[in-house]
């Protein structure tokens, strides 16, 4: 028999059982499950082991709005965020709605019936798939591929004699005490790598086409810990959360608009940390503009100290080869290894590789537009999270999850079964979803929502601004529809219409 849920949560990450406590404090009578694909709870810091994985954002901003993190270390392991989701899981009893090892594949949409029909296959198990149908379905399956990391076919590989390893599949077994690595890339894994593997490493080498911005921050909030011995981990969590914030966005604010303000300043920390004369020009000044891409964090400048005692180098160059005993460059040195790790990124991954369809007609996501960053035109009873690529993930995870409660109370006020965001205006100009350089953004911005010209229709990259549009801002906005389960027919029109404009 297929089960029904009010609200059906695809993932059982830190998006999906922060959403799943939002939902259940919020309506107590409602019923909701979470179809998680794996067998555990986590995602992202379940699935990532390699040595010294670590939050890159702090804990006050990446910690739930509704759980105070109380560690003293603000820049945490991924152990003890991995502990801090469980944790939330079982203490509110989220655990016991989750129905692991369900992947979900497909999502029909019916306004004849006002729900979703989620199909769901079973890893692991040889039983044809499952369906569940819910009244409002919220996606909370990251924006990766749990399958395969983004991995580059580099000339010659087959010839190195060592292990090559992606930071996805770390193998548990590698022992790399005494042994030359090399870390090909430049982004946050490289960067947390490179210090963690140093430490036991004969050397570790940073592989890098191109530098990244590298900035060091205290892993400890003095701040916050001091006032947490004062007011309390309740109280002190949202002065920090909100300090935290504040500095962040500020920093962004300046980045953008002031870059030369900044990039002097990096520099500054750089020359600090840095031995005499190291070639920063080199290896750590990109050609681009700070927060064209995400900054790299060095907790308490770990990278910088690796390199200054002489365990870690950083190398700005082109792989020409592999050979049997390292990487020739195209400057023609020699990289001797007995290790590579492929820190090359993520293949992103829209609401888990699930398809949805509308009354029949299948939703081509690049079709529609994102309302508020969260939601598709034309897509009804819909959700989705996708956090912040300048501030913690979080932030916006619990603001997705407040406005998906502030629409279903609307729906139940108004006696509504539907809601729909619909975009009247036909010749709406588009733009990419995310105007972020990262590789992985730039590989697939092309199979993301747009965004429009004009709110709501628009992908906000302010925590601020979202507070007041998704917090406190009119769910009644003229653009979200409203429909009985008695109006399935005007709806469906309404629906059919925006998919053939935006097919046009
Ligand atoms: C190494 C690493 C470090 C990061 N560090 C930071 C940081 O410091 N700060 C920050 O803000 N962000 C960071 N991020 C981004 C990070 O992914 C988010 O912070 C956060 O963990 C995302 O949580 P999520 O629940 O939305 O997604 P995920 O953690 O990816 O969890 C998604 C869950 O959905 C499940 N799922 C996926 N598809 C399906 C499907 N079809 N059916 C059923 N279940 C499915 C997955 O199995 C998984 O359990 C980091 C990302 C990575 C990879």
């Amino acid at each position: 028999m297929t089960e029904h849920v009010n609200v059906l949560i695809v993932g059982a990450g830190l998006s999906g059982i922060g959403a799943a406590h939002h939902i259940q404090k919020a309506f107590p009578q409602k019923s909701y499950a979470i179809l998680e694909a794996r067998d555990t709870i986590g995602g992202t810091w379940d699935l990532f082991r390699y040595p010294g994985i670590r939050s890159d954002s702090d804990m006050h901003t990446l910690g739930y709005r509704f759980r105070p993190w109380t560690e003293a270390k603000a820049i945490a392991d991924g152990p003890s965020i991995l502990a801090y989701v469980r944790d939330t899981a079982t203490e509110a009893g989220i655990d016991k709605q989750i129905r692991f090892r369900h992947r979900v594949v497909r999502a029909s949409w019916s306004s004849a019936d006002a729900r979703w029909t989620v199909t769901a296959e079973r890893d692991g198990s040889a039983g044809s798939p499952v369906e569940f149908t819910c009244d409002f379905l919220l996606c909370c399956s990251g924006y990766y591929r749990y399958d395969k990391g983004f991995a580059p076919q580099f000339p010659g590989v087959e010839r190195f004699a060592g292990p090559v390893v992606h930071p996805q599949f770390w193998p548990e077994e590698l022992d790399y005490t005494g042994k030359r690595v090399v870390v090909i890339g430049s982004g946050a894994t490289a960067v947390t790598l490179v210090p963690a593997m140093a430490e036991t490493a004969a050397h570790v080498t940073m592989l890098q086409r191109s530098p990244t911005y590298v900035v060091a921050v205290p892993s400890r909030d003095p701040i916050a810990n001091r006032l947490r011995r004062v007011l309390g981990a309740r109280a002190t969590y949202p002065i920090a959360r909100w300090k935290n914030v504040l500095i962040g966005t500020v920093f962004y604010r300046l980045s953008r608009t002031r870059p030369e303000l900044i990039k002097r300043a990096i520099r500054r920390g750089l020359v600090r940390a840095l031995p005499a004369g190291y070639d920063i020009d080199t290896h750590f000044k990109p050609g681009y503009q700070p927060w064209d891409q995400r900054l790299c964090m060095a907790p308490d400048g770990d990278l910088f100290r690796a390199i200054r005692h002489g365990d870690a180098s950083v190398v700005t160059d082109q792989i020409e080869t592999f050979t049997a005993d390292g990487i020739r460059l195209a400057s023609g040195t020699e990289l001797p290894a007995d290790v590579v790790v492929s820190a090359t990124g993520l293949n992103l991954l829209l609401f888990g590789g699930a398809t949805l369809d509308v009354d029949g007609v299948a939703v081509d996501p690049a079709n529609t537009l994102a309302y508020k960053g969260m939601m598709l035109s034309g897509v009804p009873n819909f959700a989705f999270t996708i956090g912040y690529t300048n501030a913690s993930w979080t932030l916006k995870a619990d603001l997705v999850s407040e406005y998906v409660c502030r629409l279903l109370a609307r729906m139940d006020e108004r006696g509504a079964a539907i809601a729909t965001p619909i975009n009247d205006d036909p010749v709406m100009e588009t733009r990419p979803l995310m105007d972020f350089a990262a590789g992985y953004v730039q590989r697939s911005v092309h199979q993301l929502p747009k965004n429009g010209s004009r709110k709501p229709w628009q992908l906000g990259m302010s925590y601020a601004h979202d507070v007041v549009t998704l917090r406190h801002g009119r769910v009644d906005d003229g653009i979200m529809r409203f429909a009985t389960g008695s109006q399935p027919q005007r709806l469906a029109a309404e629906n059919r219409q925006a998919h053939e404009r935006s097919d046009a």
